[in-house]
């Protein structure tokens, strides 16, 4: 195969990626409709699973990960040598986190995930994707930009803090470990998970114990 020849396909390849369908949720539907009709699919599966994706896992598991990693140091090595194993250890392996690495934010150093060909998230961990994540916008800017697209969620870095820019595949998914924030020294885990936000697990939200601004 001549080197035209290959970047031909890893053109195509990336085209098919970056061209999501006009109307996905209504193609979702069609879908649905029909498996029912065929009766292949029972909606009250459909339902549940959502509930579960939605309001249970969401990303409260993540939180609970990030909040022991906080309390125990043994747990936090761990976690950044081997993501996947460390989750297992709680119990929360499962779809999408099969190849799951932990990225730390420190003082100096800033972490952003992104998927930029289409919206490769760490499910069992972090539940559905918010609709702004599997934006082209989104999955362009984050590298390109990375501090532009910080900023419109309200965070402005400074210049001596680096950013990074990781992009999951289906092989890899990633999740930021945010810094514990200050004044939270005697706070149990419970009460630490609380504070920390599906977007900080994202790395659009930095600053732990504010507001989260745009995007929700
Ligand atoms: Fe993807």
């Amino acid at each position: 195969m001549s080197d035209d020849d290959s970047k031909r396909i890893q053109s195509i390849h990336h085209d098919l990626h970056s061209d999501l369908p006009a109307e996905p949720a209504l193609r979702v539907k069609a879908l649905e409709s029909l498996l029912i009709e065929k009766g292949m699919l029972d909606p009250k599966t459909v339902d549940a699973w959502i509930e579960v994706y939605t309001e249970e896992i969401g990303p409260k598991r993540g939180a609970v990960v990030v909040a022991k990693a906080w309390l125990d140091p043994e747990f936090r090595k761990r976690l950044l040598a081997d993501g996947t194993a460390a989750i297992t250890e709680l119990g929360f392996e499962g779809w999408a986190t099969a190849h799951f690495k932990v990225v730390e934010n420190t003082s100096v150093i800033h972490n952003l995930i992104v998927c930029t060909l289409c919206s490769c998230y760490p499910h069992s961990v972090l539940g559905i994707p918010p609709n702004w994540y599997k934006t082209a916008a989104y999955r362009s800017h984050a590298v390109r930009d990375p501090r532009g697209v910080l900023a419109e969620f309200g965070e402005t870095l400074p210049d001596d803090v680096e950013v990074r820019v990781w992009d999951s595949t289906a092989e890899l998914r990633y999740m930021v470990l945010p810094e514990r924030p200050a004044g939270t020294e005697a706070w149990n885990e419970e009460r630490l998970a609380g504070l920390v936000t599906r977007n900080a697990m994202i790395g659009t939200h930095r600053a732990l114990g504010t507001e989260s601004t745009r995007h929700g």
